[in-house]
């Protein structure tokens, strides 16, 4: 029997369950892939987060550095689990490092893939240099200065075009992406912050600001921000022969179609079920859902179970998902992995 708990991935998940175990305690054993802590926030260089309004390198590295300075936690960056042996209470992992590790229970905090644009071509990514996606932006959000990667000029307009690689059934995504409204609503005001002159346009099919989101960013974008919001199907993105963009569809309130000249297209991408779901689900022995993403055990008295039992699972792994989520699922996980590893030491006792 071991009561060290092996957390798999550094995102905003595997942080705050490793955080959580170390708090109570116990020993933790921290295996990101990467060379760098934080998940996505932080490998895809956010700007600031919904809904704090804080830079990502500022919030997810407080995260970061709480698990760094917790001498319960040990890390291991650039590392994958190559096998997992035996069950719940005393499981044998074998790292790819070439360490192996006796831990009682196992937490996944394994994420999520962004939803690749080139496989979204009509609407012109991968073919015109000022075609982005959001996470573009939110780089170039955080360096301060919004220009055209084609020529360096300020837009005048820039569009940004909800549910991409997200509600589309035609390439196999079923599901909404949860955050992606709302990250683009306050994106549309980051521009407005830097570039005042820029014109944004937010095309949607529905709005899905949820929660408090609605007040503090759909209505704050549209009213203070002047965001203008067209509900439209986007048929194409295409150029004009003055070179600006066209993003050709149709006005879905008033079904006409619409042509409105840009000079930045933003892409808002969705979350796709992490592209090593199906090697995880070999290597850890646990089911994925049909979508792809980690597939939950019962849910109401076995929250945040895999299908394995002393495997959890939580954050973006089980589907979009936002941080402040997240990060309570790694809280509830921690709780999870040490209380049932708790009760197999005093069963065996
Ligand atoms: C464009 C965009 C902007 C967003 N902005 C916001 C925002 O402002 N506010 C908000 O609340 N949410 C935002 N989100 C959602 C946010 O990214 C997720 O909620 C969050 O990243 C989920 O955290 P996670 O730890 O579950 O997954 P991730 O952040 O994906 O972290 C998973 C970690 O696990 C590691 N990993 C994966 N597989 C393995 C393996 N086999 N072995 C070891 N390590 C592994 C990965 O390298 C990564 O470090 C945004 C999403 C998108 C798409
Ligand atoms: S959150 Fe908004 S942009 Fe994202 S998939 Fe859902 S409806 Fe589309």
């Amino acid at each position: 029997m071991s009561d060290t708990v092996l957390v798999v991935g550094a995102g905003p998940t595997g942080l705050s369950a490793a955080a959580g175990v170390a708090s109570i305690g116990k020993k933790v054993i921290l295996v990101e892939k990467e060379a760098v802590l934080g998940g996505a926030p932080i490998l895809s260089g956010y700007a600031k987060l919904v809904p704090s309004g804080e830079w990502a390198k500022d919030a997810i590295g407080r995260m970061v550095k709480r698990v760094e300075d917790n001498a319960n936690v040990t890390i291991y960056k650039s590392t994958k689990v190559l096998k997992v042996e035996g069950e719940a209470g005393n499981f044998t992992v074998t790292l790819s490092n070439g360490q192996s590790a006796n831990v009682g229970s196992i937490i996944l905090g394994t994420g999520f893939t962004h939803f690749d644009s080139i496989n979204k071509p009509e609407w012109g990514f991968g073919t015109y240099e000022d075609v982005l996606t959001t996470t573009q932006m939110e780089q170039m959000v955080a360096n301060g200065k919004i220009a055209c990667p084609s020529n360096g000029r300020v837009p005048e307009r820039v569009a940004i075009l909800l549910c991409v690689g997200s509600r589309d059934r035609q390439i196999g995504r079923e599901w909404c992406s949860k955050i992606c409204c709302t990250v683009s609503t306050n994106l549309a005001m980051e521009i407005k912050e830097i570039s005042p002159t820029t014109e944004v346009f937010i095309y949607y099919m529905d709005i899905r600001t949820f929660g408090l989101y609605e007040d503090k960013f759909y209505w704050k974008s549209q009213e203070e921000f002047k965001t203008k919001f067209v509900k439209a199907r986007i048929a194409e993105v295409t150029k004009s022969v003055d070179g600006r963009l066209l993003v050709k569809g149709e006005d879905t309130l008033v079904k006409r179609p619409i042509v409105i000249p840009m000079d930045i297209v933003v892409h808002a991408i969705g979350m796709d079920p992490s592209e090593e779901n199906p090697e995880l689900s070999k290597i850890f022995g646990i089911g994925l859902e049909k979508h792809g993403f980690v597939d939950k055990g019962e849910h109401y008295t076995s929250t945040f179970s895999s299908t394995r039992r002393g495997i959890y699972v939580g954050g973006a792994a089980l589907g979009p998902e936002d941080i402040d989520t997240s990060i309570s699922h790694g809280l509830a996980m921690a709780m999870r992995a040490v209380g049932d590893m708790n009760a197999l030491v005093q069963k065996a006792a």
